[in-house]
């Protein structure tokens, strides 16, 4: 604001914050396609936030995704997940949610490039903290500020059914994901606690009804881990669950989390797995894994930072 006065702009800069999130660490990866910002707070803790781009394919348009935080941490407490391992602080602000996408946007813009999609997939149960997440979303679409269309947004979450439901009654046509991960209540509950409070029944309900209500495709996210879920026994059963309109399913194979002994399966095993739901008339990807080498996955770069300010090497 150059038409100021100087002591009004210094004025302003002591008083005001022009964004609640700071660059702490930025690593690429995938010859610049992958990107991920350990971002710091005001109160100094960090988060993560990953920006991914994908070329044109023959059936999609090319698109650049940020994934987002939710929480600082987690306290869902999954096994496989490096953030579920490293517990919970606290829920993040509206504003530090906005600002995810704006820091980003602004790196991007000076490749001439802009964020086309949303995914709630980083740190955090984005149902978890579900009115700072909602109204983030409500704030991007608004036609004064980014005018981001909800329908490019995606809320990845472990399943907490009343929310689920609740959001289907928002007249916001955004995208879930559900991170399903298991076909039966038993082993699902030994990876995931709180399946014992919404279990696989209940999730799937909400989720087609979800898909029903709004129209938009419900996306089942499943973590592959080698011995544990990837059995073609267990493929069959999950393609009986997750059978139904705008249904499709995104197989993961693991990110390998330090200090786990869980592991990805074979990209063999993986490809049986996925060809049990196809032949079942399921629509399947196997993900493409991103930024391995910068600790891409959920929790994993801020574990390390972590790790390394505690101990420098
Ligand atoms: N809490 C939400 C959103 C954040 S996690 C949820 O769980 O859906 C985003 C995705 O990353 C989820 O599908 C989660 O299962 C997956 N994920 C977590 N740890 C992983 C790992 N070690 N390897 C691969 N994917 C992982
Ligand atoms: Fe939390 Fe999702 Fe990680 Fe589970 S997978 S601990 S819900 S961030």
């Amino acid at each position: 604001m150059r038409t100021l006065p100087v002591p009004a702009r210094r004025q302003l800069e002591k008083v005001y914050a022009f964004t609640t999130v700071t660059p702490h660490v930025k690593r690429v990866a995938d010859n610049g396609k992958t990107v991920k910002y350990l971002l710091r707070l005001a109160d100094g803790r960090t988060i993560e936030t990953v920006v991914m781009q994908y070329d044109a394919t023959a059936r999609s348009r090319a698109r650049t995704t940020i994934c987002v935080s939710s929480q600082v941490g987690c306290p869902i407490g999954c096994t496989f997940c490096a953030t579920g391992r490293s517990g919970f602080d606290r829920n993040l602000s509206e504003a530090e949610i906005v600002d995810q996408f704006l820091t980003a946007s602004r790196d991007l813009a000076e490749g001439q490039r802009a964020l086309t999609n949303v995914v709630f997939m980083g740190m955090g149960e984005p149902l978890n903290n579900y009115a700072a997440v909602v109204r983030a979303i409500r704030r991007w679409a608004a036609p004064d500020t980014l005018n981001f269309s909800p329908r490019r947004v995606t809320i990845s979450t472990i399943g907490l059914v009343p929310f689920i439901e609740r959001l289907s009654t928002e007249g916001l046509p955004v995208n879930l994901a559900i991170s399903l991960h298991a076909p039966d209540d038993e082993l699902r509950s030994s990876m995931i606690p709180v399946n014992r409070k919404y279990p696989i029944a209940a999730i799937v309900g909400a989720a087609r009804a979800h898909a029903e209500r709004t129209g938009r495709r419900i996306s089942y996210e499943y973590v592959l881990l080698r011995g544990v879920n990837d059995s073609v026994e267990q493929a069959k059963r999950l393609a009986v669950l997750v059978k139904h309109r705008l249904s499709h399913v995104n197989l993961i194979p693991m990110n390998p989390v330090e200090g786990s002994p869980l592991a990805p399966p074979s990209k063999q095993r993986a490809q049986a797995f996925q060809s049990v739901l196809q032949a079942a008339g399921i629509s399947t990807t196997i993900r493409a894994t991103r930024g391995l080498d910068i600790d891409a996955a959920c929790g994993q770069l801020r574990a390390r930072q972590v790790q390394t300010v505690l101990a420098p090497a």
